[in-house]
């Protein structure tokens, strides 16, 4: 397996509660190395392109509100495998199904404030780096 990109947040649960450190901490000790990231404040139109996948379940609109209450951290990890790797990293989406030492077992507050964000596929983790990071932005 290649080296490979995904794309994650730390979300306004977690910048609120000053967890960005903590959270890195955890990406870093499993092999995944932060190769971009900002701090940003999302706007509406934003979060609605970034889930619009999302867009006809019933916690769409909490969710965006949600991801525009507060400061994000948006960030670039790579690693051999990267995608599957940061996904048993944050855990089970619901913090209560996370296995233990995942992000969201440790930090997460519920299924909607679950601390992290990490991209589902290669093709996602495209398009999502791609909305927030141009490519002179990323140093690896
Ligand atoms: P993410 O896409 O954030 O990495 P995920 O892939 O584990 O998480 P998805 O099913 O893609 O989960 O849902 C996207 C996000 O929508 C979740 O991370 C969570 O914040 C929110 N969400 C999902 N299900 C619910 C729910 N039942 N109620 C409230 N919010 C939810
Ligand atoms: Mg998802």
């Amino acid at each position: 397996m290649a080296i490979q990109r995904t794309f994650s947040i730390i979300k306004p649960d977690g910048t609120k509660r000053n967890l960005t450190g903590a959270v890195n901490a955890v990406i870093e000790a499993a092999g995944l190395r932060i190769v971009a990231q900002k701090r940003i404040l999302m706007t509406r139109a934003q979060a609605e392109t970034f889930y619009a996948v999302h867009a006809a379940r019933p916690f769409f609109g909490e969710l965006c509100e949600f991801m525009t209450s507060g400061p994000v951290v948006v960030q670039v990890l790579e690693a051999e495998n990267a995608i599957a790797k940061y996904r048993e990293v944050m855990g089970a989406t619901n913090p209560a199904n996370a296995a233990d030492g995942t992000i969201r077992k440790l930090f997460a507050l519920s299924v909607g404030e679950n601390t992290v964000h990490g991209s589902d596929a290669p093709e996602t983790a495209a398009i999502e780096i791609a909305q927030f990071f141009a490519g002179n932005e990323i140093v690896g």
